[in-house]
């Protein structure tokens, strides 16, 4: 069974139901809605049908919300930039087709800003220096020239950006995806974790209801990492952005660090963006790219992530059967990365989920069974990151059933919960009835047992009958 899960950017070639049952048959754990495209209408139908698909498959697909987040565009107007040249880029004034100056529609651009630093345009394409800069426009060497079309984006590398972290069309996508019952929100563009708890603020009580993603996109994000993995359940290597406003040579060993500190802090990741990329054309990934989402599995991601690959691509499923062959077959090596022997916590769950792993490998069981209810205990085996045995989490809740699809190793199924005894029996009938377990294979439980005056937690080692 496949540890590292895969999320999908649904777009035009992916939205049909058939599709989209298609894409869960060949290994989609997460429906990814990006809120940069699209309409509240036209999302609103395809959340629906994967609701739907949810009541006639076997293992859940989560609904992932990502906010458009704040952007810096160009104005209406082409251009077309030769290298060497000096072009005016201005923050004034309502375009002019005729004007010579480049709007750029970010009031405080000036003042964020150095001489001396860059400004990209169409995911650094197009890159210009800053010669010098007056009140309300600056003059700028075009390094890497080309033609420009309007409403492109604009990356400041190393600036510091005064953009509000939720801009009124995130709070209104979120609000839609709260009413659409999804199960994560991914917030662009994080730079503090300050910018986390405003989006706390924003779900109040409905924040039980979704598990909080932040994207790392920027260096002020990268600066704060910390910060924002204490606050968030988990984090999105954004590496479509932040690899225009970092070092490009720096992108490796940031992806390398945000999969460290994630697994220490137990908190979930995904390695994002351009996993697949020449598959939007061809029908086999690239050396690089095969080696790309290696590493990421190597590293322990929770989940990789395809966006265009399955959104506008040619082949949607061959990239997911690809990912899914990829995974499988790096996940039978142990990984490099040893964060989770490092994991940080003082919670009694976790204490309970590291002895289960453990006890589990060194028994050499065939799998490990957590029954839980909000499906924390299952997210404390995930933490261990575990290897050589398969997970099967049992909960009765419709919520955490979904919200397991992000977690690595862990597969999740919903069944009724009776008596604790009564549900094992439940569970290793669910497992033999799909063949993935069968009559005396040793398996280490996690679940609680009852006592005279109540419940109390429990490890067991039995075998399923
Ligand atoms: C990215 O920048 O890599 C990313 C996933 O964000 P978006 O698709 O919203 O640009």
């Amino acid at each position: 069974m496949i540890k590292t899960k895969i999320v999908c950017t649904i777009g035009p070639v992916s939205e049909s139901y058939e599709m989209l049952y298609n894409m869960y048959k060949a290994g989609m754990n997460i429906a990814r809605f990006n809120m940069s495209h699209g309409d509240h209408a036209s999302h609103s139908i395809i959340m629906n049908r994967v609701h739907e698909l949810n009541r006639n498959i076997e293992f859940p697909v989560g609904l992932l919300l990502d906010t458009k987040g704040p952007e810096i565009r160009t104005g209406n107007s082409d251009f077309d930039l030769k290298e060497g040249d000096v072009v005016e880029v201005s923050v004034e004034g309502e375009e002019d087709p005729t004007r010579t100056s480049l709007y750029v529609g970010y009031p405080d651009l000036i003042k964020s800003v150095e001489v001396g630093g860059r400004l990209t345009i169409d995911n650094g394409l197009i890159n210009l220096e800053i010669l010098d800069k007056q009140k309300t426009s600056m003059n700028c060497k075009v390094l890497d020239g080309g033609y420009i079309k309007g409403r492109r984006h604009v990356n400041l590398p190393g600036a510091d950006v005064n953009l509000p972290s939720i801009t009124e069309k995130d709070r209104e996508d979120i609000l839609f995806g709260l009413e659409h019952d999804v199960d994560f929100i991914a917030l662009s563009f994080v730079r503090t974790g300050e910018n986390i708890l405003e989006l706390k603020e924003l779900l109040g009580d409905r924040g039980k209801q979704v598990k909080i993603i932040a994207k790392i996109e920027n260096q002020q994000g990268v600066d704060n990492l910390e910060d924002i993995v204490q606050e968030s359940d988990g984090i999105m290597v954004a590496r479509g952005d932040l690899g225009v406003e970092v070092n490009i040579e720096d992108l490796p060993h940031i992806q390398r660090r945000i999969a460290y500190l994630c697994g220490r802090n137990g908190k979930r990741v995904i390695v994002a963006t351009h996993l697949l990329e020449s598959m939007i054309d061809n029908p086999i990934p690239t050396r690089a790219e095969v080696t790309d989402v290696a590493n990421a599995v190597h590293e322990d991601a929770d989940a990789v992530m395809l966006s265009g690959e399955t959104t506008v691509g040619k082949y949607p499923l061959k990239c997911i059967e690809h990912l899914a062959k990829m995974a499988i077959k790096t996940e039978s090596y142990p990984s490099v990365q040893f964060a989770a022997r490092e994991l940080v916590s003082e919670n009694k769950k976790q204490h309970i989920a590291n002895s289960a792993v453990r006890l589990a490998r060194q028994l050499k069981c065939k799998g490990l069974v957590v029954i839980t209810r909000s499906g924390r205990s299952a997210e404390c085996v995930s933490n261990c990151r575990t290897f050589g045995f398969d997970t099967f989490a049992f909960t009765n809740n419709q919520k955490s059933y979904r919200m397991m699809t992000l977690m690595r190793s862990i597969n999740p199924f919903q069944i009724e919960f009776e008596d604790p005894e009564e549900t094992i029996a439940t569970a290793f009938s669910v497992l033999k009835e799909r063949q993935i377990a069968h009559k005396g294979d040793q398996m280490v439980i996690i679940s609680d047992v009852r006592v005279e005056n109540g419940t109390i937690d429990s490890i067991q080692v039995r075998p399923v009958y």
